[in-house]
């Protein structure tokens, strides 16, 4: 039996204002700052106290949802959602439940088939939880570290339509998301820092059949690396259920990136289990119409509008605007480099960046952020092209010197006397030497065998190290050539 897998996902992306979601508490740096020096009484769950909201958390939550093209309920509830655990003093997290903030959206994404919508059935405020370390000694008992800095931090939840059918559109749509919340000021986007994550939803059904298979629900996904393979596992795994005959359990799953399997965390709770009820502490959440519609003029350009925009303005094929809209950081760095030198035809930045850096990303595993050059160092290398004073070979050979390395451009093409002889007449004393050592080529060359040109021009620019002015060589060589005829 041939299946097509389901996918929707719930991204979850913090809200990074200055104070938490219902207190005064600071948002720092969950990976730097001490343990539990951000808390206070609302955050840590003592009894008696009162939240209050963060004006700013509904702005940037309202600015996700339009970006998102949602509609946004000029009332929303906030609710408790009952549950225990370490992590969550009070006993429940304020969440929303029945009017979200937020409803119906979409986001566009580029398949192989061209594009796709893919609907977003809500987005709503919460609060996250505290952060738990567990500890397991060689000698003593396992125990837990509790750090509630992250306690009351608002979080956005952003729940898809089961509208994804394959690893790599649940990887557009998520890097789509990330990059929205990254242009909207709202998110850094760091998911190692576990600022933005993912849960797949994850189900089968066999090819043309509408019905929607039990699903499972995939936590702990950090990077869309881990979550392409976790899906494909999945998909394995329930396929080879189905066709045993045995049915597929609806359960939370960890995903274990060093045994590249999922594993059964707990069977999945129904929303009824967490006794959800309106929260009694706050009054309904209403945003007033005109602050909805300022926020919405105020958007910034969003990175489809800006991809577009890139294709046009800099008369880019569609496939390459597309390639550097891969990310909001590929689209800065081609834009800096335009901006950094606008002598240098863009259409030759998109293919550098598109040919030799992608290359590179592949074969190191480096990205766009992490690499060790800067959009004035590739812009330098194309000039240095440009004018000539090295050869597109050796401007390859030089920029990967400089992503290895990360040293300039102009220090590695003089130490290692790169630059490109456009000197007449020594490029000329050279194609009169390979003219005189080679007889037989130049008198079959004379007999009609035309494609020794080519055969000549490479002897020449080997005798040059590579280094000659590659169209200097074709204009004298044919001109020496014609002579001999
Ligand atoms: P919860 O996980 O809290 O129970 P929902 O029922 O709203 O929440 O569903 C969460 C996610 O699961 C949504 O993104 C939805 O698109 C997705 N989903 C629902 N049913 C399926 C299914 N059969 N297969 C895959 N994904 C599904
Ligand atoms: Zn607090
Ligand atoms: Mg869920």
């Amino acid at each position: 039996m041939s299946y097509e897998a389901v996918i929707g996902l719930e991204v979850h992306a913090e809200l990074q204002t200055n104070s938490k979601m219902f207190c005064g508490c600071p948002v720092v740096d969950a990976t730097i700052a001490a343990p539990n020096t951000a808390v206070c009484p609302v955050c840590s769950g003592m009894p008696g106290v009162l939240p209050v909201v963060n004006q700013k958390a509904v702005e940037y939550a309202l600015r996700v949802a339009l970006a998102l093209n949602c509609q946004v309920n000029r009332t929303s509830i906030f609710a408790r959602k009952n549950y225990f655990y370490p992590d969550l003093p009070k006993g429940y997290q304020i969440s929303q439940y029945e009017q979200p903030l937020a409803e119906n959206g979409e986001l566009i994404i580029d398949t192989p088939q061209g594009e796709k919508t893919i609907r977003i059935r809500r987005v709503h405020m919460e609060e996250d939880t505290g952060k738990l370390t567990h500890v397991i000694p060689e000698q003593d008992e396992p125990y837990s570290l509790v750090d509630l800095n992250r306690s009351g931090v608002s979080l956005l939840e952003i729940v898809s339509e089961p509208d994804l059918s394959t690893p790599e559109e649940v990887t557009a749509y998520a890097s789509g998301l990330r990059d929205i919340v990254r242009t909207l000021g709202v998110n850094s986007g760091d998911m190692e820092k576990g600022v933005i994550r993912f849960e797949a939803n994850v189900s089968i059904r066999p090819i043309g059949s509408k019905e929607l298979g039990t699903r499972v629900e995939i936590k702990n996904l950090n990077t869309f690396r881990g979550m392409e393979r976790a899906i494909r596992y999945e998909f394995q795994r329930q396929a080879a259920l189905l066709d045993a005959g045995q049915p597929v359990i609806q359960e939370t799953l960890g995903w274990d990136e060093t045994q590249g399997v999922t594993y059964s965390q707990r069977s999945k709770e129904e929303a009824h289990d967490y006794r959800y009820f309106p929260e009694p502490d706050l009054p309904p959440l209403v945003v007033e119409q005109e602050w909805i519609d300022l926020i919405r003029a105020q958007l910034p350009e969003l990175p489809r509008a800006r991809m577009l925009r890139i294709q046009q303005q800099y008369s880019l094929s569609m496939d390459e605007a597309r390639m550097l809209a891969s990310d909001v950081d590929t689209m800065n760095f081609f834009e800096d480099c335009i901006q950094s030198d606008a002598s240098i035809p863009p259409r030759t930045v998109a293919n550098w960046i598109i040919g030799q850096l992608f290359a590179w990303f592949n074969s190191s595993g480096e990205s766009i952020t992490s690499m060790k050059i800067q959009a004035k160092d590739l812009v330098e290398i194309l000039r240095f092209q440009q004018t000539n004073r090295i050869n597109q070979t050796t401007a390859k050979s030089v920029l990967d010197t400089m992503l290895h390395t990360g040293r300039n451009a102009n220090t590695i093409i003089s130490e290692q006397g790169l630059e490109q002889v456009s000197d007449l007449n020594m490029i000329e004393k050279l194609i009169n030497q390979v003219l005189e050592e080679n007889p037989d080529q130049v008198q079959a060359y004379l007999n009609g065998k035309e494609t020794l040109e080519n055969w000549f021009f490479g002897q020449v620019m080997r005798l040059a190290g590579g280094k000659a002015n590659p169209s200097i060589i074709k204009d004298v060589l044919k001109e020496q050539l014609q002579k001999l005829n």
